[in-house]
């Protein structure tokens, strides 16, 4: 008796349970419409942009020239001169912000990292990984930092250093904390032993894209870092994101055998993912405005039609994310919900339509056909 097929996986089973899988999903800020086809050929090489994307190094099976251009592009959106700019391809947004609160530290070494409690846990994460002082600010109902707040704690620790968290787009509610207002809150102060950092997982790519919202824009604020994930509004059939810092704040290490310097969190890192999102750029960068616009605009009209029935809805200006009730657990599962407490959310991606709204709409109890 052979022992090889004991087990009862197997990749066509699990593709029919991606594919059912992937139909009823709106929890997570995901675009599960992208097309990575064309990057298919490369998996048969052993892809690893090894230490700096700047810098050579000696293994030569790499897609740094692509991973540069990628920083490039978020470069130009977040108005940071080439030339002033330093980045990666990361494994997804949470390295970005282990990086960019780590180069916080770096620059400050006793400094205090401040972030709202609607913060990601990953920001929390990074406090407690890198021993950086937390300080944790109330937030305003909606999920945006509460400035009168962080005007008090700066003020209570004015003489030391401040790292401080932006988050723009919450992971729970979307809510966008305005750099402009923390950066005149410094300036108030007088702190100017600052860095600050921009978590923009989702929310960094739909700002550049929405009139009304303060920019993100490096050359009108002292913005130190960003991080967005590469899976959320792009779309990657892997997890991937990008961070960008100031070129100048950025520290380097010179490791002699790898030819490359040690700036990166992880030490391999993935040459695949670099050539995802330059495709999916290459593509739809002249589509992003219209996805982004389209995305409010079925949101809005979710939250529309929950606010008309229901006691609690909520979308935060600048987001595409609906909060309501918590529906029935069965519900909660096919759909993927993103529950906390007793509130639910939808994000409207790409691969969102009327029709699938509506589906879900109507099986909430809101919608009657
Ligand atoms: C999703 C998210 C992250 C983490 O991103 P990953 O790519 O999942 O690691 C960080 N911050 C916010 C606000 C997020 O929504």
């Amino acid at each position: 008796m052979s022992t090889a097929n004991l087990s009862v996986l197997s990749i066509d089973g699990l593709l029919e349970r991606l594919e059912s899988r992937s139909k009823l999903h709106a929890g997570y800020p995901y675009n599960l419409a992208f097309d990575s086809h064309r990057v298919l050929p490369l998996l048969k090489y052993t892809l690893n942009n090894l230490g700096d994307a700047y810098v050579e190094g000696n293994y030569g099976i790499n897609t740094k020239d692509f991973e540069r251009e990628i920083i490039s592009f978020f470069a130009d959106i977040y108005h940071l001169e080439k030339d002033d700019a330093w980045g990666y391809v990361t494994s997804c947004g949470t390295e970005g912000n282990l990086y960019g609160i780590l180069m916080g530290r770096e620059l400050y070494p006793d400094a205090i990292l401040y972030g709202s409690a609607d913060c990601h846990y990953s920001v929390v994460k990074a406090a407690r990984m890198f021993r950086i002082p937390f300080v944790e600010i109330k937030s305003q109902i909606h999920g945006e930092i509460d400035y009168s707040s962080l005007y008090e704690a700066l003020d209570k620790n004015r003489h030391k250093p401040a790292i401080i968290n932006v988050n723009v787009g919450t992971t729970i509610t979307g809510a966008v904390d305005d750099i402009s207002k923390v950066v005149a809150i410094l300036s108030e102060l007088n702190i100017t032993q600052f860095h600050i950092h921009v978590d923009g997982a989702l929310g960094g790519m739909l700002i550049p894209y929405m009139e009304e919202a303060t920019p993100l824009d490096f050359s009108r604020y002292p913005i130190g870092s960003i991080a967005v994930s590469g899976h959320k509004f792009i779309g990657s059939p892997v997890p991937c994101g990008i961070v960008l810092a100031r070129k100048e704040k950025v520290q380097s290490f010179d490791i002699e055998y790898l030819g490359s310097t040690d700036t990166t969190i992880t030490g391999s890192r993935n040459g695949l993912t670099p050539v995802i999102l330059w495709d999916a750029i290459e593509q739809r960068k002249h589509l992003f405005k219209e996805e982004v616009l389209n995305c409010r605009k079925l949101a809005e009209y979710f939250w529309n039609k929950i606010a008309e029935s229901r006691n609690f809805a909520l979308i935060n200006p600048f987001s595409t994310t609906v909060v309501f009730e918590r529906p029935e657990k069965f519900l909660e599962k096919r759909w993927q919900l993103a529950c906390y407490g007793k509130i639910a959310h939808i994000v409207v991606m790409q691969n969102h339509n009327q029709a699938i709204l509506e589906q879900l709409l109507q099986e909430l109890g809101v919608m009657n056909t």
